[in-house]
């Protein structure tokens, strides 16, 4: 029997898969030292877990509107005009499971079959599969490591057709770590004016910057850039609450009415209890947060302070999120143990047999020579694993 050729031709996501793979092996006794969480490694704020805990207390257990209660839509619309300077109404936000179905339902709702969707490589991996699942095209964007891998104009317009629909643009980026600027995202929205595109804007990491680096939402800068925006954000990452899936979209209301249809059908509302944490997680003290991102600025420093003693390796310096993206082409093209090294694929699967290190091939963001790291893990796990990476370089040149 001929099963769906969609789900044929998607590819499982390789970041939860090797994160699997090492809880696993770390749950089998081994000693793995894992690179790939791309998840804080705190815990949710205690009063964000109060929350949920009072609003089990008070029977907040049953259905919600499809697409979230309004008291959490309200805090969405303060967030967004106090972070960023953009004005929603209730009717604009989406409340989803995680910033994932929020970009599911995004593409879903504005794609027809063939639609292209310019991406930008390296993207997160999930991009394309999510493109494909709505019946359109992703058309990677090759960009250049002169730019920190952002797009350029020149790079759009090479790849924009009369097919394309949108453009996706992710800061801060996920691998790179780098942010886009006003001036860039200007330029970007200018073209998709020109070009009668919608911008899809993933702004999930927009709180995990440093180097006083700021951030900026696309949709922010003016009238019709605000109005062919979808903006995606969540609180999984700033409020290190990836367990609890809750993402949220801003968008016209046109688009809103359609992503919350699709999801009625599809999820219905996001955890009850999850929507009134998050309201807490917005409204809340900020000083868990604070100390997060000072903490992973220290160890994005250490971890290229590290990186840059290996020999023949190279990285891109990050400015937001928690990967860096270590250059590894030196180390192709060898074989060790009578086992070839070919890809970032291969490099990964010797590491992590042989140090007992886990990181994600750069091939699953479109960036071959690449392997990515997290440092949303402790200093010594930073140090011991950088150190076996050491060692395996020494091992297979
Ligand atoms: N966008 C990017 C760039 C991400 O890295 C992630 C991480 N999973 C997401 C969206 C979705 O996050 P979540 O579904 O956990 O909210
Ligand atoms: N976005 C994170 C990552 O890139 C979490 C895993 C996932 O959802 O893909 O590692």
């Amino acid at each position: 029997m001929q099963l769906s050729k969609k789900a044929g031709n998607m590819s499982p996501s390789i970041t939860l898969a090797i994160t699997a793979k090492a809880n696993e092996l770390k749950s089998q006794g081994v000693d793995v030292v894992s690179f790939g969480a791309g998840e804080p490694d705190f815990n949710t704020p205690e009063n964000i877990i109060q929350a949920a805990i009072k609003a089990m207390h008070d029977g907040k257990t049953k259905y919600t509107p499809a697409g979230g209660i309004l008291e959490l839509k309200q805090t969405i619309c303060e967030k967004f005009k106090n972070d960023n300077d953009l004005e929603y109404k209730p009717s604009q936000i989406t409340i989803s499971t995680g910033g994932k179905q929020c970009l599911a339902n995004a593409f879903m709702a504005i794609l027809n079959p063939e639609d292209e969707v310019l991406i930008p490589v390296p993207y997160w991996v999930s991009y394309p599969e999510l493109v494909k699942l709505a019946d359109g095209i992703p058309v990677f964007v090759e960009t250049s490591k002169e730019n920190n891998y952002k797009y350029t104009i020149s790079d759009l317009e090479k790849a924009t057709t009369d097919k394309t629909k949108a453009i996706l643009i992710n800061s801060p980026n996920n691998p790179t770590g780098t942010i886009y600027h006003e001036e860039e995202l200007l330029e970007i929205a200018n073209f998709a004016k020109e070009h009668n595109l919608l911008i899809i804007s993933d702004e999930i990491y927009e709180k995990l910057i440093y180097d006083g680096e700021k951030h900026t939402s696309i949709a922010a800068l003016n009238e019709d850039a605000y109005e062919r925006t979808i903006v995606i954000n969540g609180v999984s990452k700033t409020y290190a609450m990836t367990g609890w899936r809750l993402g949220y979209v801003a968008a016209s209301e046109k688009i809103t009415k359609l992503m919350t249809s699709i999801q009625s059908h599809m999820t219905s509302n996001v955890n009850t209890i999850a929507q009134y944490a998050a309201i807490e997680a917005l409204n809340g003290p900020i000083e868990d947060l604070n100390n997060m991102i000072k903490e992973f600025e220290n160890r994005r420093n250490f971890m290229i302070y590290k990186l840059e003693k290996l020999n023949e390796i190279s990285i891109i310096k990050p400015s937001g999120a928690f990967y860096i993206m270590v250059n590894i082409s030196a180390y192709l093209n060898t074989t060790f143990r009578e086992q070839v090294i070919n890809n970032s694929v291969d490099f990964a699967k010797v590491l992590l047999e042989e140090e007992k290190v886990a990181v994600i091939p750069g091939m699953g963001f479109g960036l071959d020579d690449y392997i990515r790291l997290s440092y949303a893990t402790s200093m010594d796990i930073i140090e011991t694993g950088i150190d076996r990476i050491s060692i395996f370089l020494s091992k297979i040149k």
